[in-house]
C-alpha cells in the first residue's frame, strides 16, 4: 500500500501470508458494495457489515462515528456468531479513538498486551479481551473527502484469518464503501426530511391559498359593488361576482361579456344617453386593449330590452409579466337609486316653478299631468268630478303619441264607484298598485272600456294618488307604467309631487277666488251706489216738492201724497242699509234671532197691507190664501222679512200680472208660497240665485244688490226650514218656503 501505518506493527506470525480467510477476502469489497447498494435503512448498512464483512476480516467489528465532534459506537459485532452484542453501548476502543484523532490508521498484530489495550474500553475490560483471545487487530478511519467521519475497527483471534497490511488496504476500502453508504443514506434521509418540510410547506401555503381564496370569493360575494375578471385581452370571456349578475339579472356562471362568442352573448345592452355602445367602446374591452385605466363611465343598463338602471363602470388593466395588457377588471356601481333621488330633486324644482308659473287652475292641472311622463311613469291622467257630478277623464299624457292618440279616440266612460281612482277621489287616499295582471290569456272583457286601454297600453303597475287642496281633493293623478314596476320610492316621491302639484292648484284656484271676489266687490259697490242714489234722488225731489207745496198752498192732500213719498223712499233706503247690515251680520255670524208666539197668517196680511202701494204701482193683483191662525214659535221681524223680500221680488219680476201669496199649515209647521208669473228663471240660475251678489237679470232692468233671497234662505235656514223655487223662463217662478213650528235645540 505503500503507507505508513500508525501503531505498533507486528510483522511477526503470518506476515506476507495469506492464511485460509485471505482467499475469499478477494471478493469481499464486492459483496459489500452490493450488499450496501440494496441497504435501505442505516441500520442494514450496520448489518450488512456485521453479516458480510465480519467473517472475513476478523471477529469483531465496530463502528465509531463522530456525532457533534465526539466519537461513539454506533455498532459492535462479535462472532462466532456475527451478531451485534446487544445495544451498542459503552466508549469505542482506544485504538478507535487514537485513528479518530489522527486520522491515520492502524494494524497491530499479536498477541501481545499491546493489542488487549488498544481494544479495550470501559466495556472491553483487558481480562475480557484475554479471555477472548485476540491475536490482531486494525482501525481505519471512514471519511467523506476530506472530513473524518467515524472509525471502522476489526479485531481477529482466528490463527487462520490473522490481520495484514491487505486486510488493513481492504479495511480501508471497506471504510470508504460504508462511509458513503452512510453519507449515501444521511443525504438520503436529508432529502426525504427535505421532501417532507417540502411537501408540508406546500400543504400550508396550499391551504392559505385556498383560505385566501375563499377569503376574497366572500369579499366578492359579499361587496355591494359588481366586478368582473377578464383574462383575456379581447375580454371574451368576463367572469362576475354576486353582486355583478344581481345587477343584471343573469345567472352568475353566464358569460356577460358582449365580446363573447357569438352563441355565447348575453341580451344585455349598455347605453350612453341613449345609444347602444359597440363591445369594443365598453370600459372593461378599452382598459384591457389600450393598459389604460378607465374611470366612472355613467352607463345606462338594458337587459331583455328591459331598462335595469344607470351604472358607474370602471376598469384597470391587468398586465402580464413582460407589462403587456393581458385582461381587465372592471367594478360596476348602481347609482340609479341616487341619480332617481337627484333627478327627483331636480324635478320636483323645475315642475313647482313650472306649475306655479300658471294662475289657471284648468291651466295648472293640465301642466300637472304633462310633467310626469317621462320623468315619473309613461301614462299620467288626472280625473276630476264633471259638471254632470260624475268622475272623469280631465287630461291624460303618455310618452308615445301614437298611445295618446288611442287614448284621445277612445269614448272613454265616467269611472265607476269602487274604482281605485273613484275610491281616491272619496277618501284622499293614495294607492300603489305595483304589479297588476292582465288575465293570462290577454285578453280583458270588451265591456270594461278603462281596463281593455290599460291592457292595450301594456300598463301593468299604476300609482293612484288624489290632489288634496285646501277645499278637499281636486282631482285624482294616475300614474301608469309599461316598463317598470313602482317601487315605494316611486310611491312616495309621486305623492310628494301630488302634494307640490295641489299646492300649485290651490294657489291658482285661490287667486282666481280673490280675483273673482275682487271683482265682485267692484260690481257690488258700483250697484249699491246706484241703488242707494235711486231712493235718495227720489227722497230729494219729494222734500222739495213738499216744501213748494206747504210754501204756495195749503194743499193738504198734494203734501199728504209728497210725504207718503218720502216714506216709501225712505223705507226703501232703510231696507238697503238693513240688507247691508245683514251681510255682514250673517258672515259674521251675529244673526241673533227673537223668538216669540206668533201668527204668521196675521203677518202675511200685514206686509201685503204694507206694500199695496207698490202691488198697485206695478199693477200687480194680489191674491191671499191664508189659513188662519198659524201659529208658531218664530221671529216675527225676520219672517216679515222673508215675506217682504219674495213679494217685492215677485212684484219686481212679475211684469205686472197676479201674484199668489199662500200660507197654509203641513205636519210639521207651515208652508208659505210665493207665486207670480213674471219672467222666470232659467235652470241653470235657479241653481245660484240663493248665493250672495247672485242675480239672473240685467242689472239695468232691474235694481237690486243680489242680496235678498240669500239673506231670505239664511233666515229660513236658521228657523230650521226650506226654500225652493220652482219656475220656467217666462211663465213665471213659484218660491216656497216650509218652516217646523219652532226652531229645534
Ligand atoms: P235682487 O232682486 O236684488 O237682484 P235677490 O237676491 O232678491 O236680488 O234675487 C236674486 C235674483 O233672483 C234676482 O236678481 C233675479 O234674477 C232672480 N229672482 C228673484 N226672484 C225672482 C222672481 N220672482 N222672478 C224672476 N226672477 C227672480
Amino acid at each position: 500500500m505503500g503507507r505508513p501505518l500508525a501503531g505498533a506493527r507486528l510483522s511477526g506470525g503470518g506476515s506476507g501470508g495469506h492464511g485460509p480467510g485471505h482467499a475469499s477476502r478477494g471478493g469481499l469489497l464486492g459483496r459489500m458494495s452490493r450488499a450496501l447498494v440494496a441497504c435501505v435503512a442505516r441500520d442494514d448498512v450496520f448489518r450488512s457489515l456485521g453479516r458480510v464483512a465480519l467473517p472475513e476480516l476478523g471477529d469483531w467489528c465496530d463502528l465509531d462515528l463522530l456525532q457533534d465532534g465526539v466519537l461513539r459506537r454506533i455498532a459492535a459485532f462479535r462472532s462466532p456468531h456475527g451478531q451485534v452484542h446487544g445495544p451498542p453501548s459503552g466508549p469505542p476502543s482506544l485504538l478507535s479513538r487514537r485513528v479518530a484523532r489522527t486520522g491515520r490508521p492502524e494494524l497491530l498484530r499479536g498477541p501481545s498486551k499491546q493489542v488487549l489495550l488498544a481494544l479495550s474500553s470501559e466495556e472491553e475490560a483487558l481480562p475480557r479481551l484475554q479471555e477472548a483471545g485476540l491475536l490482531d487487530c486494525l482501525a481505519v478511519p471512514l471519511r467523506l473527502g476530506d472530513q473524518l467521519v467515524g472509525v471502522l475497527s476489526f479485531a481477529t483471534r482466528e490463527r487462520a484469518a490473522r490481520l495484514d497490511e491487505d486486510a488493513l488496504a481492504l479495511a480501508e476500502d471497506l471504510a470508504g464503501c460504508v462511509a458513503f453508504a452512510l453519507e449515501t443514506h444521511r443525504l438520503r434521509q436529508e432529502l426525504e426530511h427535505t421532501r417532507h418540510e417540502a411537501e408540508a410547506r406546500a400543504e400550508a401555503l396550499d391551504r392559505e391559498l385556498r383560505r385566501q381564496v375563499a377569503d376574497f370569493q366572500t369579499l366578492l360575494d359579499v361587496i355591494p359593488v359588481g366586478i368582473g375578471i377578464a383574462q383575456d385581452r379581447e375580454c371574451q370571456r368576463i367572469r362576475q361576482n354576486t353582486w355583478f349578475s344581481r345587477l343584471h339579472g343573469l345567472p352568475l356562471d353566464s358569460n356577460i361579456s358582449l365580446s363573447a362568442p357569438e352563441g355565447e352573448r348575453q341580451p344585455i345592452r349598455y347605453l350612453d344617453k341613449g345609444r347602444a355602445l359597440a363591445p369594443e367602446e365598453l370600459p372593461m374591452q378599452r382598459a384591457a386593449a389600450t393598459g389604460q385605466e378607465v374611470l366612472d363611465v355613467e352607463l345606462e343598463l338594458e337587459v331583455h330590452g328591459q331598462r335595469r338602471g344607470t351604472l358607474v363602470i370602471s376598469a384597470v388593466p391587468l398586465f402580464d409579466e413582460a407589462h403587456r395588457p393581458r385582461g381587465s377588471i372592471g367594478t360596476i356601481q348602481d347609482v340609479t337609486a341616487r341619480k332617481r333621488a337627484t333627478e327627483a330633486q331636480r324635478f320636483l324644482a323645475e315642475s313647482s316653478a313650472v306649475l306655479s308659473s300658471s294662475l289657471d287652475p284648468e291651466q295648472t292641472s293640465r301642466t300637472l299631468a304633462r310633467l310626469c311622463v317621462p320623468a315619473l311613469a309613461n301614462t299620467a291622467a288626472l280625473f276630476g268630478w264633471r259638471p254632470d257630478g260624475t268622475l272623469g277623464l280631465v287630461s291624460v299624457t303618455h310618452e308615445n303619441l301614437a298611445a295618446e292618440s288611442l287614448i284621445a279616440s277612445t269614448e272613454l266612460p265616467a269611472i265607476s264607484e269602487g274604482t281605485p281612482v273613484h275610491e281616491a277621489m272619496v277618501s284622499g287616499q293614495p294607492r300603489l298598485l305595483a304589479v297588476m295582471d292582465f288575465p293570462a290569456d290577454s285578453r280583458v272583457e270588451r265591456t270594461d272600456v278603462w281596463r281593455e286601454l290599460r291592457w292595450r297600453l301594456g300598463i301593468h303597475s299604476l300609482m293612484v294618488i288624489p290632489l288634496s287642496a285646501s277645499h278637499g281633493v281636486a282631482g285624482v293623478l294616475v300614474l301608469g307604467s309599461s316598463e317598470r314596476t313602482f317601487t315605494e320610492d316611486d310611491f312616495t316621491f309621486a305623492r310628494e309631487y301630488a302634494a307640490h302639484a295641489s299646492y300649485a292648484i290651490d294657489n291658482a284656484r285661490l287667486y282666481r277666488e280673490a280675483r273673482e271676489a275682487v271683482a265682485l266687490r267692484e260690481e257690488f259697490l258700483g250697484i249699491a251706489g246706484h241703488e242707494l242714489r235711486t231712493p235718495l234722488t227720489a227722497l230729494q225731489l219729494g222734500l222739495q216738492s213738499l216744501v213748494r207745496h206747504a210754501a204756495t198752498s195749503g194743499d193738504c192732500a198734494g203734501v199728504a201724497k209728497w210725504v207718503a213719498t218720502c216714506q216709501r223712499q225712505g223705507e226703501r233706503l232703510n231696507r238697503l242699509v238693513g240688507d247691508l247690515l245683514d251681510v255682514s251680520r250673517i258672515t259674521s255670524g251675529r244673526l241673533p234671532l227673537v223668538l216669540e208666539e206668533m201668527d204668521l197668517a196675521v203677518l202675511v196680511e200685514e206686509v201685503a197691507a204694507r206694500m199695496r202701494p207698490e202691488l198697485e204701482t206695478a199693477g200687480c193683483a194680489l191674491s191671499l190664501s191664508l189659513e188662519s191662525p198659524l201659529v208658531g214659535r218664530w221671529d216675527r221681524s225676520r219672517l216679515d222679512q222673508v215675506v217682504t223680500n219674495l213679494l217685492a221680488n215677485a212684484v219686481k219680476y212679475g211684469q205686472g200680472r197676479p201674484i199668489e201669496l199662500s200660507a197654509v199649515a203641513t205636519a210639521e209647521g207651515v208652508c208659505l208660497r210665493v207665486r207670480d208669473e213674471g219672467i222666470g228663471i232659467s235652470g241653470v240660475d235657479q241653481a245660484r240665485i240663493f248665493e250672495r251678489f247672485e242675480r239672473a237679470v240685467p242689472d239695468r232692468h232691474y235694481g237690486g244688490l243680489g242680496l235678498g233671497l240669500w239673506i231670505t234662505k239664511q233666515i229660513v235656514t236658521l228657523l230650521g226650514g226650506h226654500i225652493h223655487v220652482e219656475s220656467e223662463q217666462g211663465r213665471g217662478s213659484t218660491f216656497t218656503v216650509e218652516l217646523p213650528q219652532r226652531v229645534e235645540g
